[in-house]
This record gives C-alpha cells, structure tokens and sequence, in this order.
C-alpha cells in the first residue's frame, strides 16, 4: 500500500486579492443571516471558479487579521461549536485492527478496522484515512476543529477500538505517548506528522469476513497486526510528555479507552491511570449469565461487578455499554435488565451507551437470524423499551448515545432510525414524562444567572462507596456544572486513596472557552467549578474524610494544584 499523501492544505495567501476582501467585508458586516453570508460569499469568488468554504475563511482570517476577535468572526459565519458546547472539545482515536479476545457473535468483524468498527462510521473513516497513527489522528482533529473556528485548548481525547487491554503494553504506551505530543506540538505550532505513521500495515487488502462462513477476525488481522515491532516506547517518554502537556496550550483534560470486563484487574487498573486514563468505556452488554453465554461474550455478568468495583475503587469515571435485543433477550427482560443497573449498587454508571443490536454482514448473528433464532425488535417496540431506559435513567447518569451510528447500507436486519433518542425524547414529552438523565438537562449555550442557580445533591449508594453528585441548575431544572463526589466506605487497593474522598469528576458546561477567556455570564471559568470542589471539601469533613483526592488529569494538574491540592504518584490530594 502506498502511504497515503495528506490533501495539500490551503495557502490563503494564494487567494489574497479575493479573499482578503471577503474576510474584510464580513469582520465589518454586523449579524448576519444565512441569506445575507451567501450573498456575501458570493459576491467574492475564488479566482478560477467555486466559493471559499467556511473553513477557508476562518483561515483568510488567521492569515489578514480582522478588526474583531477571532470567536466573534467565527460566529458571524454560523460556525456553531455544537460539538464543543458539553465544555471540552473531544477528539476521537482508534486503535489499529488488532485480535480481540471477545467472540461475541453480534460483533461486527470488519478487518480493515479495530474489532467491532465499520469502515463507514464517521471517526473510524477519519482513522483509517490517518493509517490508526495516534499523532496524525489527534494532529489532523485539532486542525479541522481549529479550521472551523472550534476552541482547542481544553481536549477530551477518547481512545476507542477492540478491547485496549488486549494491546501489548509497549503499543498502549507509545500509543498514549504519540497523542500527548501531538496535543503538545499543536500547541506549540510544530507540525510533526510528516515524521509520523512510517510504517503502515495495509489492512484493505486483507480478506473480508461473512458471518456465515468459517473465517474469523482475529486470524485474519493477526499476522498484520503481529507484525508492528516498531510501535513501543518507554514510560519515562510518557511521563515527559504528560508533564510537557500540564502548561501546553492544547491540554487533555480527560482521557478514556475502551476495554471488557474480564480485563480489569487490579494491576491492570493501575496501568490504565498511569497512562492518564479518568473515564473506562467497559461493554457490560447485559447483567443476564444465560444471554452473555448465548452469545459467546466470554466472561458473565460477576466478571462485570469485579470490573466496575475495581474501576470505582481507583476512582475513575464509568462509561458502561448496555445493548437491548441481543440473542435470548426479549423486551420484557431487557426493560428488567435496565432496571438493574441502576438498583443494583454494583452498577450504577456515571455514563451509559444503549445500542439495541443491529445486525451486520460481518457479525455471525447473520447465522442465527438466517435460523429464525434472532429477530430485530420492531420500531414500536424499540420505541417503548428506549423510552422505559429514559425515564429510568437517574439524574447523575449520562446517556451519551442510544442507537449505534452504522450507516443505513451496513445494516442488515433492525432499526435504521438513527434518531431515536429525540424520537422517543418528543413522545415521552407528549405524554407529560421529563427525562432527567444528564445530556437532557445540559445548559450548552443558554446564558443563566449565576446568582439564580440551585445547589443539589443527590446522593446513592455503590457497592463501595457513598456516592455524592453534586449539580448547580437552573431553576428550570437545566445542568449547569456538577461534581462526582465519592465517600468510600472501605479501603481501596489503591493504596494512595486510602481513607481518602475522591473527587470523580468535575464538568462545567457551556461553550468550551479558551483557557484564557472569561466566561461572563456562560458556564465555563465563571468560578462554578471551584464552588463545587469546596462544597466537596465540605461535605468530605462532614462525613469524617481526612484527604480529598482528586482523579485529575493531567491538563487539569495545574488547576487543582491552584486549589491546594498536592501531586501524588497518580492522584491529587489535600488534607481537610
Ligand atoms: S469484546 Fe467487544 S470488540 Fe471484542 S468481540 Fe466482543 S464486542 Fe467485539
């Protein structure tokens, strides 16, 4: 396979005698409706034929300067940061196809990906356009958000594909590694991808797999995958380059990877914090032993519990994944299974995936359907149980997605409603019914008064720990900021955490702002977050805690060391 060439970027100093113009006439035109920006665009072609897109604007404007601020230009052209409104902007990074220890049969087996990705998904295509490389990944993500006029300085970086855990350690490291300095080098305006990537495997040739047939995923990527010696380095390189990251101007504020249940051990928790890690993706799939076991997951539901005590104890977020209509499910058993993992203490996640089982070519389900076994829930019914999981679903749980986003093309059997959140969000308002679930209640770009908020909390219990989250809200109910606030009520095998209440998480919404910029009367750097870590001071003495540590990460280090907290090996921490 020849490397692939990235596209030529675009010199807006080529364009100037037009461009110019346009960015002028457009920093000087006020508020703007979309007829009136067409107009505008219009009126100043690119030379040769065609219109100047927005992100080639925005990059006229980096180029020739404006007499307004770059933000208030970037909305005049309708660049609406919807992906970076929940407070961080998230930049996603797949794994290289590599052999999965799951055999689950719903698992789509697409070799020119990491186990259960399809080459047609938005990120994955991203992924394999930058060969799985870490460093062009992240590089090449901030470079279009920057291009659109997105802030970057405060990244979420979530690291999927296959199980993690799975990976030799020397890739996890480089693989981490190589997506520091990539936020570094951005930062600092180094551009270092044509070093990147020197090597790559070509996976499109590879054969492609059929359900129905013998051939299975991990025979056929193993060789290629096996074959990556080059791909490791050290922990001290990591540890640099997390340290470089604390002060860089593109900073990761949370990290997260994907890995199964009967992965997490206790060692291997502690390995994932050392990377950086504050959230765990963990596919739970279904709390039900009969259901894992029909289909082939390979580990059952007490493998689930140990998993999540482990992860809970090290404090780390959690991101579980729950899937409805699987093989030996019905609708009445899935709608008892999601009641479940929100009552039974050894669940109850900070943030849930539903993706109700869609068939694909790849997946040997295909065998099961063809033998009228496995059949897709019908719309209606689908509608139903998504709609019992939203009204089921707590006030600190967020419902990141409902459905998986295969293209329509990919699927062969089940819903092709790729919308059936909002779907079953509007019936459920029809009937009166409010979902109180996290992502419903968020206050994205809304202003508010500060002095108007609520401070609540809400508290449930773990199987280890109190559990306190912490939320100011509008008095219409909408999420402001909150604090994951945990008051363990034994000893963590982490032996840093030891007696100690650990904060989780802390998430202000609103429009992620550069670090620099005020937030006036939006949610982010209007003191929320500081209100919160106090009043979880407060509450941790109250209930006899002598420590509080934070899971931080490590482009939030320095603001907790602001708010007196002292850096552990892993953790931060101050007395109380
Ligand atoms: S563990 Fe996950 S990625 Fe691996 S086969 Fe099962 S579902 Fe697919």
């Amino acid at each position: 396979m020849q490397p692939r060439r990235h596209r030529p970027e675009f010199d807006p100093h080529r364009h100037r005698s037009a461009l110019a113009p346009l960015v002028d006439a457009l920093a000087r035109a006020g508020e703007l409706d979309e007829r009136a920006l067409d107009r505008l665009t219009k009126r100043h072609p690119k030379p040769g034929g065609g219109l100047f897109s927005k992100s080639e604007i925005i990059a006229g404007y980096r180029a020739f300067g404006g007499p307004i601020a770059e933000r208030e230009f970037a909305g005049r052209l309708r660049l609406r940061p919807v992906r970076t409104l929940s407070g961080v902007t998230p930049v996603t990074v797949l794994t290289r196809p590599f052999p999965c220890p799951g055999a689950c049969i719903f698992c789509p087996s697409d070799v020119r990906m990491p186990k259960s990705y399809l080459a047609d998904e938005p990120g994955a295509q991203r992924a394999e356009d930058n060969r799985f490389d870490p460093y062009l990944q992240t590089w090449n993500r901030l470079a279009a958000y920057r291009a659109m006029g997105h802030p970057v300085e405060k990244v979420e970086l979530i690291v999927l594909g296959g199980t993690w855990s799975a990976h030799p350690e020397p890739y996890q490291v480089w693989f981490a590694l190589r997506c520091f300095e990539a936020m570094n080098d951005f930062g600092s305006g180094v551009d270092g991808r044509a070093q990147a990537g020197a090597a790559p495997a070509d996976y499109r040739g590879l054969p492609a797999i059929d359900g129905r047939g013998e051939r299975l995923y991990n025979d056929v990527v193993r060789r290629v995958a096996l074959s990556h010696v080059a791909e490791t380095a050290e922990w001290s390189a990591l540890a640099a380059a997390q340290q470089s990251n604390e002060r860089a101007l593109v900073r990761c504020v949370g990290l997260s990877f994907e890995t199964r249940p009967d992965h997490v051990s206790e060692a291997e928790v502690l390995r994932l914090r050392r990377l950086g890690a504050t959230k765990i993706q963990l596919g739970i799939q279904s709390l039900s032993d009969a259901v894992l076991r029909a289909n082939r997951r390979g580990h059952d539901v007490d493998a689930s519990r140990s998993a999540l005590r482990r992860l809970r104890a090290a404090g780390l977020k959690l991101h579980v994944h729950w899937m409805p209509n699987l093989l030996g499910a019905t609708p009445e058993t899935d709608a008892a299974d999601f009641e479940r993992l929100f009552t039974d203490p050894d669940f109850r996640p900070d943030e849930l995936k539903v993706y109700p089982c869609l068939l694909v070519e790849s997946a040997q389900l295909v065998q099961a359907w063809e033998r009228d076994e496995w059949r897709p829930y019908p719309d209606d019914v689908l509608l139903r149980l998504l709609e019992h999981c939203l009204e089921r679903t707590p006030r600190y749980c967020r419902l990141t997605r409902v459905v998986r986003d295969f293209s329509s093309h990919d699927i062969v059997a089940g819903t092709r409603v790729a919308n059936f959140r909002e779907v079953a969000q509007r019936s459920l308002a029809s009937r009166g019914e409010a979902c109180v679930e996290i992502r419903a209640r968020e206050i994205r770009g809304t202003r508010f008064e500060r002095e108007a908020l609520d401070l609540r909390t809400t508290r449930y219990a773990t199987s280890l720990a109190e559990e306190r989250f912490l939320e100011f809200t509008t008095r219409e109910d909408r999420l402001v900021a909150f604090l994951r606030l945990s008051l363990p009520r034994e000893r963590s095998f982490v032996g840093e955490l030891a007696r100690a209440a650990v904060i989780r998480e802390v998430h202000v919404y609103g429009e992620s702002l550069p670090l620099r910029e005020r937030g006036g009367a939006r949610a982010q750097h209007s003191g929320l977050g500081r209100a919160l870590v106090e009043e979880a001071a407060r509450q941790a003495a109250a209930a006899g805690h002598a420590r509080l540590a934070v899971i931080s990460a490590v482009g939030t280090r320095v603001y907790y060391r602001a708010l007196g907290f002292e850096d552990g090996q892993l953790y931060q921490a101050r007395p109380l």
